[in-house]
């Protein structure tokens, strides 16, 4: 396993896979492929996909901060989060706790837009929001 080999297509000998030609019969090696390279590209990154999990994540751990808006680059729908937040937290404190039901509504939509980002695929999610910027859901 210290050597990679390549097969002669012509003759079918073994040559030191960084060998062009065939050292028995001189005919032209393939190109000799590691395991591990992709095939095709299809391994290609994706711009944008890797914001997938961390925006996702961030929605529903953090959904009522709008920290998931952020990662997306949506600045006024995340201000729009921070806000709902804000307001439940000063209704919150006036009401004694009993406004503080209100923080549902941000953790909730925070928590939906969290699972739709990690049902989608990542050509989904790409095409989706940051190709077409969806701000909501
Ligand atoms: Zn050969």
């Amino acid at each position: 396993m210290a050597t990679n080999y390549v097969t002669c297509p012509n003759c079918q000998s073994s040559n030191p896979g960084n060998f062009t030609t065939c050292t028995n019969c001189g005919t032209m090696l393939p190109f000799n492929q590691g395991p591990m390279q992709p095939m095709g590209g299809q391994n290609r990154p994706l711009p944008g996909a890797d914001k997938k999990l961390a925006a996702g994540l961030c929605g529903i751990l953090l959904g009522g901060l709008g920290i998931h808006k952020f990662i997306l680059g949506y600045q006024q729908e995340g201000i729009i989060y921070l806000g709902m937040f804000g307001a439940a937290l000063i209704i919150s404190i006036i009401t004694c706790g009993i406004g503080s039901i209100l923080f549902l509504v941000p953790s909730v939509m925070g928590l939906i837009e969290g699972i739709i980002y990690l049902t989608k695929s990542d050509e989904e999610f790409v095409q989706t929001y940051i190709v077409n910027k969806k701000p909501w859901f």
